[in-house]
Formats: structure tokens, sequence, C-alpha cells
């Protein structure tokens, strides 16, 4: 520490702006103090930092407070990304004094399970095809359009809430108006409180469907008073909440619905500029063999045209084809149109806002510079979060610390990558935090599994699984990747694990251990591993693993055993044996055969 600036000197006024993450060394100067006067504090609180070490948002803030600080903490990579923003999207935006006109309203349907809203959607639908219609086929993009008495509705068709949510979170406000479900013969449900809270918590306009008026004990009138309490008083009753009796299975009551649909959304005056550069929030994105990353987007203002260049979060490109709802390509796309997008260079995120930009260069700056402040979060050590792995978690639960999990997440489309997130999310308490160290659509890498290692992280697969090589390096590195395919089980176990109250866990015990001597080639039976028993007992059957120089080569079973020219069942330490390969033949002399068992571990809870 080469300067020591008296711990008395004044700190800068105004807001001091400081990159997350930043090291002593880093925030020292900001506020007019040196490293060491930094870590002198912090270790007084009780936490040992070197000077190079990336600090935690707790740490500087204290230290911020302590020396009368202010300061604002952004992710680096943030201030450049905005001005970015600014010069190339919006400065020169001569677009938004484009005369706006009326747009059909965008409608999300939410509700309990299984009270009606994917068998309402799909009859809205079904009201637009034009029967008889050659291409009356209709395509899920994630969101579909629908003509009704000359008037266009806009349909998000991935009812449930997670999805809302997610694009909520990340500020993407898509919905102008929510239609709530409840079945008639069930009533008011833990969901769909949840979704009165998410359509309040959004200041977005609610109409209420009372599904399965059709069945024997459909109940309205229960729901009525149900949903009162709520804070959703019936126009029948004297209060603003429109209620629409509805069967979705028999098709009643589904006009009613749609006009009051467009009579609220009459209200609330949705204009936009018809022309000029796009503006959209993608609602889904994957990536698609043959066709590559492929983005649902819906437009909210502007025209979208084949050839615009355009960027979403940290994906650009340029349009390369359009296709609609019906599964057809088409020019052009306008507000409240859903559409899909080819072009991408990869898939964006749910919730990304999409622009279009003037040229390729501009989108193609603006993505690379969120793509590097993604890697700049993501990759950054810092102090303190030492998390732990799933199997770790109780422990540390146990010895009463703050515990973190440490989760690299990976699903098979934007949908559900976002879904488990706001899943999980809702798993934190106030002694158990997690931490997304990554995020991904796709199959589990090596990559994620080098990540996972490095930051003593799990990876959670939801509908995708380790190829072999990763799944290798996963069990060489020591890396747990459970995966899953149904959500509420994923959202159990990992509860579970928080409350340590997971299923049994197999330990490997190891049984027996044998050196390669030599390896013989035998015809019609393959190579035959001439072995000398160095510990314990070698029986046939058994699971090996094979090691060299420490490290697992192949893991199977032994298919025969003998000892001399006889078979044996098993061969004890300080006897030479023949091992049968069955499917490994890369043997060498020197490497390791180590047979283990599984035995069942009872957890500590
Ligand atoms: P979601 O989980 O809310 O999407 O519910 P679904 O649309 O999958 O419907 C759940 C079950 O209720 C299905 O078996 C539907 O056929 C049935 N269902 C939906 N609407 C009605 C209705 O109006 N009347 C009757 N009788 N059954 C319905």
């Amino acid at each position: 520490m080469t300067t020591w600036q008296p711990s008395n000197a004044p700190v800068p006024d105004g807001e001091i702006i400081i990159e997350r993450g930043s090291t002593a060394k880093d925030v020292g100067p900001k506020v007019n103090r040196s490293a060491a006067d930094i870590i002198r504090f912090l270790f007084l609180q009780g936490e040992i930092v070197t000077a190079v070490q990336g600090l935690s948002d707790d740490m500087i803030e204290l230290y911020a407070a302590e020396v009368g600080a202010t300061v604002r903490l952004v992710d680096p990579g943030e201030q450049q990304e905005a001005a970015l923003l600014a010069k190339f999207f919006d400065e020169d935006d001569q677009d938004d004094e484009i005369p706006a006109v009326p747009r059909p309203p965008v409608v999300t349907v939410m509700g309990h399970v299984d009270h009606g809203k994917t068998l309402l959607l799909d009859k809205i639908r079904k009201t637009n095809v034009i029967a008889g219609e050659a291409g009356g086929i209709t395509q899920h993009i994630g969101a579909y359009q629908v003509k009704w008495k000359g008037k266009t509705l806009a349909f998000l068709d991935t009812p449930g809430h997670e999805a809302f949510t997610a694009m909520r979170a990340r500020g993407a406000m898509v919905t102008d108006v929510v239609i709530l479900v409840v079945a008639a013969d069930d009533g008011v449900m833990p969901q769909t409180v949840e979704a009165i809270n998410h359509a309040k918590a959004a200041n977005v306009p609610l109409i209420v469907a009372v599904n399965k008026m059709d069945k024997a004990d459909a109940n309205p009138d229960r729901i009525l008073q149900q949903i009162s309490e709520y804070g959703l008083v019936p126009e029948k009753w004297g209060g603003d909440t429109i209620v629409v009796e509805i069967s979705a299975l028999q098709g009643t009551g589904i006009d009613e619905l749609l006009e009051q649909v467009l009579l609220v959304a009459e209200i609330g005056e949705l204009v936009a500029r018809p022309t000029g550069r796009a503006v959209g929030s993608v609602l889904e994105a994957n990536l698609e063999v043959g066709r590559g990353p492929v983005a649902t987007v819906m437009v909210q203002k502007g025209l979208l045209s084949v050839g615009d260049p355009v960027v979403a979060g940290a994906a650009f490109g340029k349009v390369k084809a359009l296709i609609n709802d019906q599964g057809k390509q088409i020019k052009t796309a306008g507000p409240s149109t859903p559409v899909q997008i080819l072009g991408f260079s990869e898939p964006p995120f749910a919730g990304d806002e999409m622009r279009v930009a003037h040229d390729l260069a501009h989108a193609r700056s603006l993505a690379e510079a969120r793509a590097q402040r993604a890697r700049l979060i993501g990759h950054q050590p810092v102090a303190s979060t030492s998390g732990a792995r799933l199997e770790d978690l109780f422990e540390q639960i146990q010895r009463g610390e703050t515990a973190t999990l440490n989760v690299v997440l990976k699903a098979d489309v934007q949908g559900s990558l976002e879904a488990c997130t706001e899943s999980l999310r809702k798993l934190e308490r106030d002694d158990v935090k997690l931490v997304l160290v990554h995020r991904g659509v796709g199959g589990i890498t090596e990559n994620d599994v080098q990540l996972a290692k490095a930051s003593n992280a799990t990876i959670i697969g939801f509908n995708v699984r380790p190829d072999k090589r990763s799944r290798e390096l996963a069990e060489a590195e020591g890396v747990e990747v459970p995966t899953y395919e149904i959500i509420y089980k994923l959202i159990e176990e990992i509860e579970a694990a928080m409350l340590g109250l997971l299923s049994p866990v197999f330990e490997e015990v190891v049984t027996g251990e044998a050196e390669v001597r030599e390896v013989f080639r035998v015809p019609k039976i393959g190579a035959i591993a001439g072995c000398f028993v160095r510990d314990g007992v070698i029986t046939r059957g058994s699971k090996v693993r094979f090691l060299r120089e420490g490290t697992i080569i192949w893991k199977g079973s032994i298919t025969s055993l003998r000892r001399f020219k006889d078979d044996a069942r098993e061969v004890q330490a300080g006897f030479e044996c023949g091992i049968g390969l069955s499917d490994y033949q890369d043997l060498k002399d020197g490497d390791i055969i180590e047979t283990f068992e599984e035995r069942e571990i009872p957890r500590t809870a």
C-alpha cells in the first residue's frame, strides 16, 4: 500500500458509480480512501479480503455507509451499454414522431391448473379458422392473433403465470388484458389468487371468466363471493369487475368474453405507431435443428420487415424470414403481431427487448456490449459468495450459516428456462439463497460442467441431458447433474434438499483393486487383461471403473473372470487373474481396475 489517506478525508460529493465485484483497490480511490483502509475496515467486521479480491455488494455498501459516501452499484458494462443504446437507438430516433394509431389488444389467460385455460385458448383460436381453408393448420409459436367481428385480438398461448412473471421481471410489458379463468365447479384456488396478484402488480385490467358452466355442480355465485374477497367485486354486485360465464368445452359465452375484452381494450386506448423501426418483446426463443435460432417476438410498435437489422439481448442479426402463427412466411409485421424471426446469431431470452437498428453494425455493437456484460457478471469471482452444491447445502444450513445454493440451469426452451428460474427463485428463504451461476438453453455441455466445477455449483437440467462426454466429465469432476422432465418434481426435490429431506443417496464403496500387467487379444472373446489383484476382492459381475493415472477412463462391469484356465467367481488380493473386458478395449499396462459397490447411506437430518 503506497498511499495512505487519513480516514477522515472528505469523500466525493454526489452519487459515486461503482461496478459490482470491484476490488478494494478499485473502490478505494473512488471514495478517497486507500485499499488498505477498506481491508482494515472489513477485517474489523469479520471479513477477510485481499486488495484484489472482488467485494460483495454488501461489503461495498457497508463501507460506503461507514465513510458517508452515496454509491450506486452497477453491473460491469452497464454504463457502456446504456451509452450505446442512447447513441444508436434513442438520440437520433425520429420514429416516435410518426403518429400512433389504434392497435389490437394483447391478452394473457391465467388461472389455476385444470380450470380450462388451454381449452379456452384453443376454442378462441378456432373461431378464427375459416372452415375448409387450406393452410388452416395453425402453428404454436407462443402467441396468435384472431379476427373476430372485424376486430383483431392477440393472445399469448402459453398459459401459466411463470411466463407472465418472468417476462415482467425482465421489464417486458406485453399484456393489455388478463382473462382469469375460474372453474365454476372448483372455485378460487391458490393459483387463482396468484394470478389476481400478478395482474394487480402489473396494473393490467382483469376479466373473470367463470368456466365449466356446463357442469351440473357449477356454482357461479360461490365464485363471485370468493373473488370479492380478493377485491374483485362483480359488476352485478355494484363493483367494476367484469365477469363472464362460459363453457370452454361447449363454446358458450366466448363471444361475450371477446366482446368484453375489446371493450376493456377500448377504454385502455391502445395505440402504437404502425411504421418506423420496430420495437417488440421476445416471448420465447430456442435453437432449432435446420432453422438455427428462432425467436417469437410480439411486435409492439413500428413495422418489422424481412431484411431489418435486429438486436435482442445479446443476440443480433438480419431478419432472414418472418413466420406468422399460421406457419406462413410474411414480409412485414406490425403492432400486436406475434411473429417468429429467423436470422438471430443466437437465441435471445424471453422478456428481452427486440429493436430494429439503423444498420447491422449498430445491432452488433449493442449485442456485443451486452454479451460482454453478461460475461463479466457471470464470471466474476466475488468474495463471500462461497455457495454450496446441492449435496453440501444442508450441512451449511445445519451449521446455522446462511446457505447459498449455486446452480447452473439448463433447459430445452426459453420458456421453460424462465419458468424454472422463477420457480427456483420462489424457493429462496432467509437462510437459503440461490445463485444462478449460469442459465442457458440447450444440452448440458462440458463448458457447463467446467463452470459448475469452478463455481462449486450443481447443474440442474430441465428436459435436457448431458451428452456422454459432459456426463463423464461431471462424474470425473464430482459435479452433480440432476435432470428433470416435470417442473414440480424439480421444485419438490430442490426444496427437499433445502430442508435436508433428500431421498437416500448412494455411496460408492471400493471393493477391490487390480493392476493391469498385460493385455491379450483373444479371438471371438476380445481383450483379456492379465491383472494382479492388489487389494480387496475382484468379483465377477461387479461394477468397475478403469483408472489411468488417477483419472477414471471407463466405467462398466466385468463380464468374465478367470484364474489360470478356469472361470472364477472371485479372486482375492495377492493373486493373478484374467479379466474380460466387454466393450472397453483400450486398456494399457499399468492401468488400474477398481471394483465397487453402491451402498445406501442414510442422510443425517
Ligand atoms: P388448464 O390446465 O387450465 O389449461 O386446463 P385445460 O384446458 O387443460 O382443462 C382441464 C380439463 O378441464 C380438461 O379435461 C378439459 O377438457 C376440461 N374443461 C375445460 N373447460 C371445460 C368446460 O367448460 N367444461 C367442462 N365440462 N370441462 C372443461
